[in-house]
């Protein structure tokens, strides 16, 4: 039975995702260890920040960045409404207008999951 039964499929993945990244990162600068991983994380991502806290401690076991700590950073939905022109915060990516009540909605940051800066030696 695998340890991460049980666990979405999602974070595991990004967390190899993250990890070859590292990896590929690490090789190319002639890192000898990650110390910290920085990550910006969208609230509508869909990333629940503590499964993949879980699922990269298990995935870095053995490499590089093996104990590395996860610094993430929350990036709250914000969409541009085509009608009022207005900026809103949104907590779903189909919410409505919060000042003009309008649909259609342009998401313009709360999707993203990207590491922004490692910390190495
Ligand atoms: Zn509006």
């Amino acid at each position: 039975m695998s340890i991460f039964s049980g666990l979405s499929m999602h974070e595991l993945s990004l967390a190899e995702e993250m990890r070859s990244i590292i990896q590929t990162y690490a090789v190319k600068e002639s890192v000898r260890k990650v110390i910290a991983v920085y990550l910006q994380i969208g609230t509508l991502s869909g990333v629940v920040p503590e499964a993949l806290q879980f699922c990269f401690d298990v995935v870095v076991r053995g490499s590089i960045a093996e104990g590395a700590l996860l610094k993430l950073q929350i990036v709250p939905g914000v969409a541009k409404c085509p009608l009022c022109q207005a900026e809103v915060n949104i907590q779903n990516r189909y919410d409505s207008c919060s000042a003009c009540g309008g649909f259609g909605l342009q998401l313009l940051q709360g999707d993203e999951m990207r590491i922004t800066e490692l910390e190495v030696l």
